[in-house]
């Protein structure tokens, strides 16, 4: 452990990433974490941290899940290959049926990657292929990989833009606002999108919720105009809102259904797409189609035989639990903000909610009177409350997109008792409001607050 320690920060900076290093420190969150167990991180120091993000929902079940590490020992145990491409993967089949079982007829053919990012470029090809067209619509607000097909549909400029995009991706508004469905059915009805690629929740978005019915009316849409329907549920997927898939509860089924991140309790990298025989066969018809799309690990052992076993264990009873605890998260999250002057709004289902901190606005020193634009307030803000989180033994993390929203995404297992101590938590700290702008005002915190801001890219790099 002492060599995995020592010179961790340098090594990284020298090696990896110097950028990140340096928005770690300068934010604050500048901690090394050897070990975690379940819903628990322990520091360098043995200091232990309740984690609110679990990977960004890819350890649903936990860190290191007893049950998941046994099947990685039981998996191995048997001397299986690894891989195989001269034949099939024996393990990727049980985990293509166990997924068929869960998912019905309609998505029952299955394709296995490395990522999510993969899983979105294997699913857009098969759309491509099939529809014979060669155009997307995507949503502003999304996010589906940085990969340069998946970036093609990244519904954030600053992401995008520093790289080439592929032609014929088009942006359309998120969520259903009234004024906007009749743009994108216009759109469909020209018949020249191969896809609708989008989220059933924007999280990196900042938690954003469609409204009801919305994606069940594009659906419609895509379903008349021959378009295939692409549902990313990488993030939301494998339990993360009371479903196996968000999808289960929203009246509609996708053409393509994608995964990845918590399908193998977060141990072994895996990423997909499930979709049914039809939408294949249109888009892979001739026998010299079948290695049109493939990746060297995608459907190996490792990562199918525990994603089998993740799918067993994110059961009935699993699945029931996060709804209630999540509904009572989202009261406690509710009430909360309503005593609040510092959150403009709460956002959420099951155990995915986010809470969208605003600047004080009263009192004697806000951000304003001290010349700091609100929007960049905010994402100081929101930083500051996860760094004061943190200081207090719990993990949370801004958004990708908007930085003024706090994700609070533990994995499913978390007791009620630990969420309640953390929306104490969150409660003491706001409560620290003047603190905060105490932060910003003094000079030494101005230039905490300026590094802050360079480290936000609130200035060009
Ligand atoms: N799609 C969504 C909704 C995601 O949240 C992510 C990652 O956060 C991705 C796609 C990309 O997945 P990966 O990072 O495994 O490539």
């Amino acid at each position: 452990m002492k060599e995995l320690l020592s010179g961790a920060w340098e090594r990284h900076e020298k090696f990896i990433n110097p950028k990140f290093v340096q928005r770690l420190r300068t934010l604050g969150y500048a901690r090394l974490f050897p070990t975690a167990r379940g819903v628990e991180l322990e520091d360098a120091e043995g200091r232990r941290y309740l984690d609110l993000i679990a990977g960004f929902g890819s350890v649903n079940l936990g860190f290191n899940h007893p049950e998941l590490v046994a099947e990685i020992a039981r998996t191995l145990a048997a001397s299986p290959p690894s891989f195989l491409h001269f034949a099939p993967n024996l393990e990727a089949g049980r985990l293509a049926e166990a997924l068929a079982a869960r998912l019905g007829p309609s998505l029952s053919m299955a394709f296995f990657a490395n990522s999510g990012a993969e899983a979105v470029e294997g699913a857009l090809k098969l759309a491509f292929a099939a529809t014979r067209r060669a155009r997307v619509l995507y949503c502003a607000g999304g996010y589906h990989g940085l990969t340069l097909g998946a970036l093609s549909a990244m519904g954030a400029e600053r992401l995008r833009a520093p790289f080439p995009s592929l032609p014929g991706f088009e942006a359309v508004a998120f969520g259903g606002a009234p004024d906007q469905r009749g743009g994108i059915a216009d759109k469909l009805r020209t018949k020249r999108y191969a896809a609708f690629l989008v989220e059933p929740i924007q999280i990196e978005g900042g938690v954003k919720m469609p409204k009801v019915g919305w994606l069940s009316e594009i659906a419609a849409l895509c379903r008349a105009t021959g378009t295939a329907l692409i549902l990313d549920e990488i993030q939301t997927g494998i339990g993360r809102t009371g479903d196996l898939f968000a999808y289960q509860s929203m009246g509609f089924v996708p053409d393509i259904l994608v995964y990845a991140k918590a399908l193998s309790g977060g141990l072994i990298p895996i990423g997909g797409y499930s979709t049914s025989p039809e939408w294949w066969k249109r888009a892979y018809p001739r026998g010299e189609d079948f290695d049109l799309h493939s990746t060297t690990f995608g459907g190996n052992t490792l990562a199918c035989a525990v994603a089998r076993r993740t799918l067993e264990l994110c059961d009935e009873a699993l699945l029931a639990r996060v709804r209630t605890v999540g509904d009572r998260l989202g009261e406690r999250l509710r009430t909360l903000a309503a005593n609040s002057p510092l959150i403009a709004e709460v956002r959420g289902t099951g155990l995915i909610w986010g809470i969208a901190l605003a600047p004080p606005t009263s009192g004697a020193l806000t951000a304003l009177t001290l010349g700091i634009p609100n929007a960049i307030a905010a994402r100081l803000l929101a930083h500051w409350v996860a760094v004061r989180l943190l200081e207090r033994g719990f993990i949370t993390e801004t958004t990708t997109h908007d930085e003024t929203v706090l994700r609070v995404e533990p994995a499913l297992i978390i007791e009620e008792e630990q969420l309640a101590r953390f929306v104490d938590a969150l409660d003491e700290t706001l409560l620290e409001n003047e603190r905060f702008t105490s932060f910003v005002a003094s000079a030494g915190a101005r230039l905490i607050g300026n590094a802050a801001a360079r480290a936000l890219r609130t200035t060009p790099p």
